[in-house]
């Protein structure tokens, strides 16, 4: 029975030396230790033993055990440290390897030409004005001049949402709302980018949705000479600083008198093109001196206080900023296009 003990521990050590892996030594401890283990298999045959000789060779079989157990635990986190140790060198991180590109977004062209036109008109102590895209007939007719059954209604067929709420079909309605909150008394300049909607085709040209910039400015001895000098300024700070303006006399309902602005073609400058159809003179803006009536109506007294107002396409700037002949290109995002801002 000794000798049989002193062999199972030979042997038993031997092993646990020889395991090479975490698993490997959880057999040999199931092997030697476990419920059918050669050891436990010694403690049940020691009922055969005389009563006398049981305490010696249970203490015998207890001390291999802890021997065992012992020798098990240390190879145990002998085996853990290697473990961790071969994956710290193959699962290290190379610091030398090129880092994971994000790529950063950045503004859209009708974005970048807009911010340009703010910054112009800022400059010149404009603050801006926003108002809601869907709009009271009111706001959007009426209070500009343009009562219900005016002919230029039709140039600006919208999308109705009831018969008295439609989708703006121009940023003017911003003019009305901020002369309504505005004190008589005091100056207004403001600009008033935004949305504009209209029931149009969608070509090369036009568009249902569209970007505006109106203007306005209202003061004491407001001319149209402080009219054309704001735009002249304004067009050749977008453009460039030999750039001319021609103002057409027009009619707007609410301006009066109005003037068409052409400048000179920013492709041929002024030769004549294909863009400019030979003429040398592109359309840029609509523009002219506040009706009196529409001072009225937002309580400005038309005898104490002038002022004009402008209006400008975004599309149509980017599009000759850029050199782009299709409008439709802005909202087809098309990440080719886009990337070229
Ligand atoms: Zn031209």
């Amino acid at each position: 029975m000794e000798q049989q003990l002193s062999q199972i521990k030979q042997d038993a050590i031997a092993a646990i030396k020889a395991a090479t892996s975490l698993s490997e030594l959880s057999e040999q401890r199931v092997k030697y230790l476990g419920k059918k283990g050669s050891l436990t298999a010694i403690l049940r045959g020691m009922g055969k033993l005389a009563p006398e000789d049981r305490p010696r060779v249970g203490q015998l079989v207890n001390d291999v055990r802890k021997e065992l157990e012992t020798s098990l635990d240390d190879k145990q986190a002998a085996l853990k440290a290697n473990e961790l140790a071969n994956r710290l060198s193959t699962e290290k991180i190379d610091v030398t390897l090129p880092g994971r590109h994000h790529e950063i977004g950045h503004l859209h062209p009708l974005t970048l030409t807009l911010n340009k036109i703010k910054g112009i008109f800022k400059s010149m102590g404009y603050s801006i004005a926003e108002g809601p895209q869907i709009e009271t007939d009111y706001f959007n007719f009426e209070a500009l001049n343009l009562p219900k059954d005016h002919p230029a209604r039709d140039m600006q067929d919208s999308f109705y949402i009831t018969e008295d709420i439609l989708m703006r079909t121009q940023t003017s309605p911003v003019q009305a709302r901020t002369m309504q909150a505005h004190d008589p008394n005091s100056p207004i300049r403001i600009i008033a980018p935004g949305r504009v909607f209209r029931r149009d085709d969608y070509d090369a040209t036009h568009s249902p949705m569209f970007t505006q910039v109106e203007g306005l400015c209202i003061d004491k001895d407001i001319s149209f000479s402080d009219l054309k000098g704001t735009l002249t300024s304004a067009m050749r700070q977008l453009f460039s600083d030999d750039l001319e303006l021609r103002f057409r006399p027009s009619f707007f309902p609410f301006t009066e008198p109005s003037a068409e602005v052409d400048i000179t073609c920013v492709m041929c400058h002024g030769k004549g093109c294909r863009v400019c159809k030979g003429t040398g003179w592109l359309e840029i803006l609509g523009s002219g001196m506040v009706h009196p009536h529409v001072l009225e109506m937002s309580g400005y007294d038309p005898k104490k206080v002038s002022g004009f107002a402008f209006g400008l396409g975004v599309e149509r700037i980017a599009m000759l900023s850029y050199g782009i002949e299709d409008l439709r290109l802005f909202f087809d995002n098309d990440i080719r296009f886009l990337k070229q801002f």
